[in-house]
């Protein structure tokens, strides 16, 4: 890890002025700052539009009086401490509260606020659930940020999930790759767990989550090729974030270099309107314009064909955002909260300023 430290403190950042820190100071109040000195490293801090300072810089904009905390209503869908029982055959295991650095777009911003015991450090309810909820066949472990425990105290709850005959997948959700690869290639002590569990018969997928192509750097493709040799399945996943990767070039970029070193983007995301998120936003109407142009510039082989833009929805679940035809918008049911809505496609009358779908009023007609 080198000479990697963690900076929690806005003050930490040399490259402030007291101008500057004193704006801002009233942002780390609220929404929680973290960074490092490799993810600082890659700023180009000599320009203002930065796309790596936006992700990881706190931003006036982000007091602004727009969204809510917890869009997703994942509180409700908690049914142990730990875990998230929301889709029949899915688990969702938060296993900490803590991240490489904080993305100022965060979804779940709420975790790392004080007094929130949404993650606790036992786990061992939500592993008795799991293993008595045999509809269950897919766990999907994340935080925070699943990696930055050492392996030990990961192989606490991976080893019983990995011996539960009635999971068919296990996941890790991790940007850790992007904010500190390190992390990932110098610890042989997690090399080792996870080789343990892959195996002919099970492996592990390790959904990342890189947002912008200078996120994928020399250590950065050295910790996904450590995982690789692993045995571990990867993929990509990122919301389309207004000022970093809402330009199709910029987009398909990502999507191509990230198809180099065999790592498909799967899923685009629509972005929650979580509260501080104004600034990262686009109409989704926008954000599909983004997704499709970007598709059709990437001219990538058939793993990068595969990529969706889904709209996960807190009463519908998630929904993929198809097409425009005319003046109408269509979506398709990818997994569905209620499962008798599988696959079925259902479109509204376009409404360019629409953020979310329920921002979608009026049903088109066939
Ligand atoms: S890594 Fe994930 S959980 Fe952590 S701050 Fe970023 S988006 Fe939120």
């Amino acid at each position: 890890m080198g000479d990697l430290k963690y900076l929690t403190r806005l003050e930490q950042l040399e490259q402030l002025g007291a101008e500057e820190l004193n704006a801002l100071s009233s942002v780390e109040d609220k929404f929680v700052f973290r960074t490092n000195t490799y993810y600082n490293a890659l700023i180009d801090w000599a320009d203002p539009n930065d796309p790596l300072k936006k992700l990881s810089l706190p931003n006036l904009e982000e007091l602004e009086d727009w969204g809510k905390l917890d869009y997703a209503n994942e509180g409700s869908f908690v049914v142990v401490p730990n875990l998230l029982h929301k889709y029949q055959a899915t688990g969702t295991l938060f296993v900490n509260n803590v991240c490489g650095s904080i993305c100022r777009y965060c979804y779940r911003k709420h975790f790392f606020m004080e007094g929130n015991d949404d993650v606790t450090n036992d786990v061992s309810e939500a592993l008795e659930y799991i293993s008595s909820h045999k509809e269950m066949t897919n766990v999907n472990i994340t935080g925070g940020d699943p990696f930055l425990m050492s392996a030990r105290k990961m192989e606490r709850y991976l080893i019983p999930l990995y011996e539960m005959d009635h999971l068919n997948e296990i996941s890790f959700c991790t940007r850790l790759v992007a904010y500190n690869p390190f992390r990932i290639i110098e610890d042989s002590a997690l090399h080792n767990l996870l080789a343990r569990c892959n195996t002919k018969s099970k492996r592990i997928t390790i959904q990342l989550h890189f947002c912008h192509p200078r996120e994928i750097t020399e250590e950065a493709k050295e910790a996904v090729f450590t995982l690789v040799k692993c045995g571990c399945n990867l993929w990509n996943h990122t919301p389309i974030l207004q000022g970093v990767n809402s330009d199709p070039k910029v987009l398909a970029e990502l999507i191509n270099r990230l198809g180099r070193i065999g790592v498909p983007m799967k899923y685009l995301y629509i972005l929650y309107p979580t509260e501080g998120n104004k600034l990262f936003s686009l109409p989704l109407e926008e954000s599909l314009a983004v997704f499709l142009k970007a598709k059709g510039l990437e001219k990538g082989g058939l793993n990068n064909r595969t990529v969706r833009l889904i709209v996960s929805d807190e009463i519908l679940g998630d929904v993929e955002v198809l097409g425009k035809i005319d003046n109408n918008i269509y979506f398709k049911f990818h997994r569905p909260l209620f499962l008798a809505n599988d696959g079925r496609v259902f479109f509204f009358k376009s409404n360019p300023q629409a953020i979310w779908i329920s921002d979608y009023k009026e049903f088109g007609e066939f």
